[in-house]
């Protein structure tokens, strides 16, 4: 058997199971968006790693080096919000052909070095190793949350509210614009951006956590689709979402026009977006909608969370439920 004949997620779970044995401390481990670790004292240490792959995630003379490593920072970020965190080290492991460009590695830094500026993270140390072929670029972030406003993809209960920060849709329009040049849509730069630098919702995510009024979160790099799907697996629960509430990001729906598509597919399936998505009862949801009215970050319900038996489903615009699958990225 072959890795891809595994699946991204299986395959993680199967390594968990060879590697998963419990310390004490280990308060969350493989399969959540970070791992949580309680070495004692009134926070939480949390740790994830992202990697950047040349071909996979990027083609080399198509980012410019420096919003890549404002990327590669803030993918990682993304995923610590996503525990409710803040974001405080990070470890670089650059695996590279002895033939790159100095001054593309020193751009790439220096977007490492802003975005860790702007996001009060530190970079503190990493290793350098020779590639046969291609740019690897494998970045460790620490940080950390306050003991009890740790969020987890588990902790969603049947009747409470799916919501969602920001717009989706962004970062699939803005990949398409990449590779239609020609193509002449309005938030052209806009989209790019999505595409090309996502702003991880750090501050958001700490007023999520900080408010207790949330129960679970997820941050959507593969696509609401498949990633609400996490929360319901690991809650043990089933959801509905409406398509027609999903927030779009402005040109979305021109480019899902010129590209033969839904709007609504975009939001759902395009992926990299690194919005939250988190749960809350229905009476919190205003509650919530304020405090990131305060940080001017829109955030909107989506759905709803039902018992595991009621299944998942999407409701399409014209009220017709569907059964809802995964179909965001998986890397096998
Ligand atoms: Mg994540």
């Amino acid at each position: 058997m072959r890795v891809r004949d595994v699946g991204e997620f299986p395959l993680i779970a199967r390594l968990g199971g060879i590697v998963g044995r419990r310390r004490v401390d280990v308060v969350v481990g493989i399969g959540d968006d970070a791992a949580a670790l309680d070495l004692g004292g009134e926070e939480l240490l949390l740790l994830t790693v992202d990697s950047q792959v040349e071909g996979v995630h990027f083609v080399l003379d198509r980012i410019p080096p420096r919003l890549l490593g404002r990327r590669l920072l803030a993918v990682n970020a993304s995923d610590i919000a996503a525990m409710g965190g803040e974001p405080t080290h990070a470890l670089v492991s650059l695996v590279l052909p002895p033939e790159l460009e100095l001054d593309w590695l020193e751009e790439l830094y220096r977007g490492l070095g802003e975005e860790g500026d702007r996001l009060g993270a530190a970079v503190v140390g990493g290793n350098v190793a020779r590639s046969g072929d291609g740019v690897v670029l494998d970045l460790t972030l620490a940080g950390r949350v306050p003991q009890g406003e740790l969020l987890t993809r588990a902790g969603a209960r049947p009747g409470d509210a799916v919501l969602v920060t920001g717009t989706l849709g962004g970062a699939a329009a803005g990949l398409w614009l990449r590779e239609h040049p020609e193509a002449d849509v309005p938030y052209r730069d806009a989209l790019l951006t999505r595409h090309l630098a996502p702003t991880p919702r750090v501050r958001e995510g700490r007023a999520i956590a900080a408010s207790r009024l949330a129960t679970a979160m997820i941050d959507l790099s593969d696509g609401l689709g498949s990633d609400v799907l996490h929360v319901c697996d690991q809650s043990g629960v089933g959801v509905r979402v409406y398509v027609e509430n999903l927030p779009l990001t402005p040109g979305v729906p021109h480019v899902a026009n010129l590209s033969g598509r839904a709007p609504w597919e975009l939001a759902l399936y395009g992926g990299e977006d690194f919005e939250l998505l988190f749960t809350a009862p229905p009476s919190a949801a205003d509650a919530l909608r304020e405090r990131l009215a305060a940080l001017g970050t829109a955030v909107t319900p989506v759905g709803e969370v039902l018992p595991p038996s009621e299944g998942r489903w999407l409701v399409l615009p014209d009220g017709r439920p569907v059964p809802l699958e995964g179909r965001g990225f998986t890397h096998f």
